[in-house]
């Protein structure tokens, strides 16, 4: 069956139901635009299980996600939903672009929380926006926008108490929302060692970063990720 959509890492099927998507976490790990890619065996698996997890636990804490159910090693079910073209970041503590951008030191705490909201696309390098930018390119309303921002950082809170009791930190982490058709703004994408920075209290990553700075093993990374927070 032809995915609906096949990005870097996961493929989207259609299922009998319009309302409702496949979401297959593939091998395929790729950084920088792409320039690197890679397959690493069960990589698929471990986010998916991370994935459901996290999922799940925003949902027991009042958070809407487009996550149904688990149906196999490395796929969920999710909500068919409308992507806003955003990705929403929260950041805790400076590093990655923010270093590479701004003057700020890597390691530096950020409290309160920023949070930095990307176009999502490819082809103009994911450049950061600004209300105005968002409201004039139409991609979403100000109403819109400030409420995907307080549930970024009501994510960002739940996120935190997560990973502490598993002694790890949470740099930052890309979000996307979307839209039911009934316009409620819900979380999709996914929750993972793809899209988060988790560092060890003594600073190792156990996410993709691993893969992008040839930090070590990329499997025994997500495994370690996986294992604390599954616990
Ligand atoms: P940075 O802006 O430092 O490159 O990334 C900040 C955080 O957002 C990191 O946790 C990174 O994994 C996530 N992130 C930002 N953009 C993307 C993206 O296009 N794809 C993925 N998978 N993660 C992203």
């Amino acid at each position: 069956m032809e995915p609906l959509y096949s990005g870097k890492a996961k493929s989207m099927y259609e299922t009998d139901d319009p309302s409702v998507l496949r979401m297959v976490f593939r091998d395929d790990v790729t950084a920088f635009d792409a320039e690197k890619v890679d397959r690493i065996e069960g990589k698929g698996r471990y986010n998916a299980e991370i994935c459901a997890s996290v999922f799940e636990y925003l949902e027991g804490n009042g958070v809407e996600t487009h996550f149904l159910e688990r149906t196999g090693d490395a796929e969920m079910l999710v909500e068919r939903l409308d992507i806003y073209a955003l990705e929403v970041i929260p950041r805790n503590i400076a590093t990655g672009s923010l270093v590479r951008k701004y003057p700020f030191e890597e390691g530096q705490e950020l409290d309160p929380p920023v949070v930095v909201m990307d176009l999502k696309s490819d082809e103009y390098g994911d450049p950061m926006l600004n209300d105005d930018i968002v409201r004039a390119l139409g991609i979403a309303g100000p109403g819109e926008l400030e409420e995907i921002r307080d549930e970024a950082l009501r994510v960002n809170n739940l996120l935190l108490e997560m990973v502490d009791e598993r002694g790890l930190l949470l740099p930052d982490f890309k979000l996307e929302f979307g839209k039911r058709t009934d316009g409620e703004i819900v979380l999709g994408d996914e929750v993972s060692p793809d899209t988060c920075r988790f560092w060890t209290e003594g600073g190792r990553s156990l996410d993709k970063d691993v893969f992008r700075f040839d930090r070590g093993d990329l499997a025994e990374a997500y495994a370690e990720a996986a294992e604390r927070i599954l616990a």
